[in-house]
């Protein structure tokens, strides 16, 4: 295929590079100065989007989105694919499918999970939104960039799922990590508060798979010093999201709400920037009640 690859940066690169390595022909752009293996460099984006049978997009931004996707769509070859990687905010994704569908364009939005890790293994998850035909387009690219995608329903629901997902992770991350600065107080020992908790009623992801306390449990970044892995200020942008998203939809979302509070004291004006998401724990351990 011919593949034009908009956004060239820590996953748009190694993702690009592995549709490059998987044989299919692809040009990239990005704003900043890049090289990426076996990739072509265009000029501009819509230079890139020329003639490719699918535009890959993967973008800091919802406004960013809409504003390369509105020079990207009227250089694209009718019945080519857009498939938007990045995550955004639900109306932006549904925006750029009207714009793309309106120019006889297939969308699908496809957000994705698994980090630089997975963009560089190709082991990324997609959660898609759009029609049946965008996504039977876009799947033979999920299957090299990644191990797994789920076609969500429509247009923004592969955005919804992002969101949704990654609203349970910060609000389980910040529990997991307030009930081990409570075990500390109590006096109660770490390996013993994992054995337990991992195999009991309060066993999650960020407990059993991404465990937040050094030393304890299956290797996380808590091992490295909290150097991410997921940054704070990723899990940050992605619970402003959910709230931006749960205030359109009228739903009632007080944890994630918390979440994103929490989180953003943490990044903004505590030393959460830049660490990894599950230094919540250092935090809790740091404080009183008050
Ligand atoms: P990044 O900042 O490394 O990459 C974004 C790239 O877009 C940059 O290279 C930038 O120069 C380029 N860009 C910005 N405006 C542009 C424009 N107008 N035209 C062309 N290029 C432009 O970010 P990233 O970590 O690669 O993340 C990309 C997206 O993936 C984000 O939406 C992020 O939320 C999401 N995501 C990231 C991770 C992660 O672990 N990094 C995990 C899951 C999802």
């Amino acid at each position: 295929m011919k593949i034009g690859f908009i956004g060239l940066g820590n996953m748009g690169a190694p993702m690009a590079a592995n549709l490059a390595k998987a044989g299919h022909e692809v040009t990239g752009f990005d704003m900043a100065d890049v090289s990426v293996d076996g990739v072509t460099i265009a000029t501009s984006g819509p230079e890139a989007a020329k003639g490719a049978d699918v535009v890959i997009t993967m973008l800091p931004n919802g406004q960013i989105l809409r504003d390369v996707a509105a020079e990207l769509i009227p250089a694209m070859t009718k019945g080519a694919t857009l498939v938007d990687c990045s995550t955004v905010d639900v109306e932006s994704a549904r925006a750029v499918a009207d714009q793309a569908q309106a120019a006889g364009i297939l969308a699908v939005d496809a957000p994705v999970s698994g980090g630089v890790g997975g963009a560089t293994g190709g082991t990324l998850t997609f959660m898609a939104g759009g029609s049946e035909d965008a996504f039977a387009k876009a799947a033979p690219l999920f299957e090299i960039m990644g191990q797994k995608a789920v076609h969500c329903g429509e247009a923004g629901a592969g955005q919804a799922a992002k969101i949704c997902n990654n609203m349970i992770l910060g609000v389980t991350m910040i529990a997991t990590c307030e009930a081990f600065a409570l075990a500390d107080k109590l006096g109660l020992d770490r390996q013993k508060m994992f054995d337990v908790v991992s195999t009991s009623s309060g066993y999650s992801w960020t407990m059993n798979a991404y465990c937040p306390a050094p030393g304890v449990g299956p290797q996380s970044p808590a091992d490295n010093a909290y150097q991410p892995g997921f940054a704070a200020d990723l899990m940050l942008k992605d619970l402003r999201l959910s709230q931006q998203a749960a205030e359109a939809a009228d739903a009632d979302t007080p944890m994630g709400q918390m979440a994103r509070d929490l989180y953003a004291k943490f990044v903004e004006s505590e030393d959460g920037a830049g660490m990894d998401f599950s230094a919540m724990l250092p935090r809790f351990e740091k404080r009183s009640r008050t």
